[in-house]
């Protein structure tokens, strides 16, 4: 939920120059720049680990990363160098693909470095995270900031400033604040500073880690040693539902995902879980992931809204960066927002150093005009246009299996339908005709339905053997559904988008009404359930524990 501002005097000694809320790529970064120009720099991470919390699909796009780390970037844990990128349009029993293969994108970028590289978060953030650690930040991991701290201050404009945070009920006084704390930003929004996204504007990614040999990768993907593909999946892969698919090669495992739009998801009918089983047992997909082991499940919100959804990131003595900023770029084909959370730290941590050093706070807003002359918001610019088109009801029926019966392109090879999916379909695992499971509408709730217990037609492995692969540690308690209405659209759409089914509607023994539950130890705290909740989920991270990526 969004952390209410806690007020405090104005007057009071910094206890260091810069806080950074957040240890991904956006506050990382921050943090080397601020430290790496002489100031006293905290770097807060609510994870154990950098990166443990984190997720994405894995395309980084180097030329950001080079700017920042310099020839450091040779040592930065790259799973392989992308020389291949495939746009794959899949039926429910073909496809057909777009193959671009060209080597030298392996040295084409800033420097010779390549264009990009697969990355797994759960090693590239502590590296980053390490680099500003080298460069004099001080990180301080397991400590989730609860609150921003805000100092009425005529002299500034609006007439208040952020003069620090709250973390384990302390407050931290800093000259300026930098926040990095992801999509979900509930601090911004807390203060009052940024608005609450609408389910539009975000969608929820769903992947797994997938095990399997290098030399395996190698030959299913056509890439040599150290090399690697990027496969951008559209059609049946999201069965209709806005959105689009990945596969990524990464050293000896492969990441494969969906992301789906919140508001087209709830509106489909279908699950988060179930679209994401179609996709890992896709026909069309068994080629290359077949015998694959699941090493991890996980989900996080991606910001979708564009450039309409970056607004202001800059108050007295406090900017916006990385996906808290909405700075993420999805094209259709290629998502980013790894290099542009690089970006918008680097130029944060310049305008802010320049901010302390003339001990002016509300120098910081110069941070709005950098921002937007940044390689990153021009990028954004670029592709305005592309949110209206993803979102235009003609672009997804065209690629949509749920509601287009035909396909909309020609298949030269259409193959005949094969039964079950070999490989990731477990065995005896349910592999029903997809068509009916669309028609499967959420207002037929099951009562007493409970987690790890899927709908006879969810394919691919159980969800007790997805959530078995990725390690939890004891949360403290965190969800709160005593004030939902289990007969109401806002439960359907809540069991709709939780890819670890964590809520079910259940039957009290003794007064036998019904009630929305929860089994808080699965969740994957994406938080979008808290983005289509109507107002009765109270969902928040969890103080300590919960989910923990190791590959992420
Ligand atoms: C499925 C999926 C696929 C994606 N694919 C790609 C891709 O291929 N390429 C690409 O470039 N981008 C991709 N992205 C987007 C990319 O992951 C994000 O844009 C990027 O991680 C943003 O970085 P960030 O530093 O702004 O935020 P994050 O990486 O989310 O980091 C925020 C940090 O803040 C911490 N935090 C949050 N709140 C608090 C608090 N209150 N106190 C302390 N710490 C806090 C979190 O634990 C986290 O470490 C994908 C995203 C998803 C979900
Ligand atoms: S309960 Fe909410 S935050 Fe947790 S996995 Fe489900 S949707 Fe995500």
């Amino acid at each position: 939920m969004p952390a209410e501002p806690t007020l405090v005097p104005l007057v009071g000694t910094p206890d260091v120059d810069v806080v950074v809320v957040g240890a991904g790529p956006a506050g990382a970064t921050a943090a080397l720049r601020l430290a790496g120009r002489g100031l006293d720099v905290a770097l807060i991470e609510r994870a154990e680990t950098p990166g443990a919390k984190n997720l994405s699909g894995g395309v980084l796009y180097l030329d950001a990363l080079v700017r920042a780390v310099g020839e450091a970037w040779r040592e930065a844990p790259l799973e392989r160098v992308v020389t291949r990128n495939v746009t794959t349009l899949l039926t429910s029993d073909a496809s057909v693909s777009l193959d671009y293969g060209d080597q030298t994108l392996a040295s084409s970028g800033t420097g010779g470095a390549p264009n990009a590289a697969t990355v797994l978060r759960a090693r590239l953030d502590p590296w980053l995270a390490g680099q500003a650690e080298a460069a004099g930040a001080f990180l301080m991991p397991g400590m989730l900031v609860e609150s921003l701290a805000l100092a009425e201050d005529p002299a500034v404009p609006g007439g208040r400033r952020v003069v620090g945070v709250v973390a384990g009920g302390q407050v931290m006084r800093a000259r300026a604040v930098v926040l990095a704390d992801g999509v979900n930003s509930f601090l911004a929004r807390g203060a009052g500073l940024r608005p609450t996204p609408r389910p539009h504007q975000l969608a929820v990614g769903v992947k797994a880690v997938l095990g399997l040999d290098p030399a395996l990768v190698e030959a299913r993907f056509g890439v040599p040693e150290g090399e690697g593909a990027a496969h951008a999946l559209v059609g049946d892969a999201t069965l209709g539902v806005a959105g689009g698919a990945f596969l990524y090669t990464n050293q000896d495992s492969l990441s494969l995902g969906v992301v789906l739009r919140l508001d087209a998801l709830t509106e489909s009918g279908r699950s988060a879980r179930e679209v994401f089983g179609h996709v890992l047992t896709h026909p069309g997909l068994q080629r290359y992931v077949a015998d694959a082991e699941v090493l991890e499940y996980g989900s996080h919100l991606v910001a979708e809204g564009g450039i309409g959804m970056v607004g202001t990131v800059a108050w007295p003595g406090c900017v916006v960066v990385g996906d808290a900023a909405g700075l993420t770029l999805n094209s259709g084909l290629v998502l980013r927002g790894m290099d542009l959370a690089i970006t918008s730290g680097l130029v944060a941590g310049d305008v802010v150093a320049d901010a302390v050093a003339a001990e002016d706070p509300a120098r910081v807003l110069a941070y709005q005009a950098a921002l937007s002359a940044s390689p990153a918001y021009r990028d954004l610019a670029t592709h305005a246009g592309m949110t209206g088109l993803l979102r235009a009801p003609r672009t997804v029926r065209a690629v949509g299996r749920g509601r287009a019966r035909r396909a909309p392109f020609d298949v030269p090879h259409r193959r005949r339908r094969r039964g079950p999916a070999a490989g990731l379909a477990a065995p005896g695992a349910a592999v029903a005709e997809p068509t009916r499971v669309a028609r499967r509408r959420a207002p037929d709730l099951e009562v007493g339905v409970t987690s790890g217990t899927e709908p006879e037609a969810t394919r691919g492995p159980a969800l007790n053997v997805l959530l078995g692969s990725t390690a939890f540690d004891a949360a403290t308690p965190h969800i709160d559904t005593s004030a939902m209405d289990p007969r109401s659209p806002e439960t359907q759409a809540v069991i709709a988008v939780c890819p670890a089914s964590v809520y079910r509607v259940a039957r009290s023994r003794t007064t036998g009404e019904e009630y929305v539950a929860a089994d808080e130890a699965g969740c994957l705290e994406c938080g979008a359930c808290l983005v289509v909740s109507s107002g009765g989920l109270r969902w928040e991270y969890p103080a300590s524990g919960g989910v923990r990526f190791r590959q992420g």
